[in-house]
């Protein structure tokens, strides 16, 4: 049986031990199962962080095997391994996808039922491995999606319009990756469309802040986020560590919350079998609904080109399809 109040991750280097951070101190969870291929990380890790304990809610964190994340509620996965020196990017994938389905095989083997939330990159096309590999129903299994890709755009564009990131509303959308896109026709700040914003007389803003070519720039920005931030210290992980928290936080809550994570699409935007970020309403089920939000003609045909691209890279290395119309 489930306990809601338990959760797992697999994978413990930058980006989970990051994670299980973010998630201790939510005190969403009372335990905290962490796995690596890795025993002596995922132990280091587990004693680590059990030594914040003392300033926390209790919780039990402990490295385990597969068979104590039996009865997680949530399983996060993040494991992976980096480019060697000479390896393609293909298969790179190749690599990572074969891990993928090894890790949901031996979760599978434990009779999991939780729901797997993927972080592990290129993670639109691992999470359709996830998907296809369990045969769970479309909604059990969600990718991160441009969950952090859209923060970063709030972040970047409160500071260029001088206002509160959070009173920013626009997502980007489509691969986690180079192909994204930024959905700036629906854009807005507290309800005011962007266009517009510049015209309400806030005095903070530059001139031409408003203009198409700073959008683009603000896009460029996103994109060029995780370069850079590898460029200095060889990893991204606080980011994606919060993004992540407030998915489960989505999930363990019952928000319906809208986020853009990697969902399974059937047909919605004109696309079928692809798993990609888009908006998609987060509850107790996980994803409960894929939005089909208005795009403009050149939006809509930027995230069929991306998820051309994805399904070109899920042909190359012969991924199965999950056959999921007919859920
Ligand atoms: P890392 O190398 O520090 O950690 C990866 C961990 O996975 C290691 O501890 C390794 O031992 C473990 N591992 C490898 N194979 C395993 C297996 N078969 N079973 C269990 N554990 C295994 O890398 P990181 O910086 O933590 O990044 C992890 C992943 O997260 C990468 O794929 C990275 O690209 C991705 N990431 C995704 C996002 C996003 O927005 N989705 C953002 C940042 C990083």
């Amino acid at each position: 049986m489930i306990n809601k109040r338990k959760c797992a991750i697999v994978g413990c280097g930058f980006v989970g031990s990051t994670i299980a951070y973010t998630l201790l101190q939510s005190g969403m969870f009372s335990e905290m199962v962490l796995i690596d291929i890795n025993k002596e990380k995922a132990r280091g890790e587990a004693e680590d962080l059990s030594h914040c304990l003392p300033f926390h809610a209790p919780m039990d964190i402990y490295a385990g095997e597969y068979k104590d994340s039996a009865d997680s509620a949530i399983v996060v996965i993040t494991a992976g391994v980096n480019q060697r020196p000479g390896q393609s990017r293909l298969s790179l994938v190749q690599t990572n996808a074969a891990i993928m389905n090894s890790i949901v095989s031996h979760l599978l083997a434990v009779g999991s039922e939780a729901i797997f939330l993927v972080v592990s990159n290129p993670v639109d096309i691992l999470t359709y491995t996830a998907l296809a590999r369990s045969n769970f129903p479309k909604g059990r299994v969600i990718g991160s999606g441009t969950v952090l890709d859209s923060a970063r755009l709030k972040y970047l564009a409160g500071k260029h319009f001088s206002v509160d990131p959070r009173n920013v509303h626009s997502f980007i959308i489509g691969e986690h990756g180079d192909s994204e896109l930024a959905v700036f026709s629906s854009a807005n700040i507290s309800g005011i469309d962007l266009g517009d914003f510049c015209s309400t007389g806030h005095t903070e803003i530059q001139t031409g802040a408003c203009a198409p070519s700073a959008m683009q720039k603000l896009y460029e920005e996103v994109k060029g986020s995780a370069y850079r931030i590898i460029e200095g210290k060889d990893a991204t992980y606080y980011g994606i560590a919060e993004a992540t928290r407030r998915i489960v936080e989505a999930i363990v809550n019952d928000e319906k919350s809208i986020m853009p994570i990697s969902a399974y699409l059937d047909g919605e935007y004109g696309i079928r079998d692809v798993c990609i970020g888009v908006p998609c309403v987060i509850g107790k089920g996980g994803i409960e609904n894929v939005l089909e939000i208005p795009l403009d003609e050149g939006e809509l045909a930027a995230l069929r080109r991306s998820a051309s691209e994805l399904r070109s890279v899920l042909h190359a290395i012969s991924v199965p399809s999950p056959f999921l119309s007919n859920r």
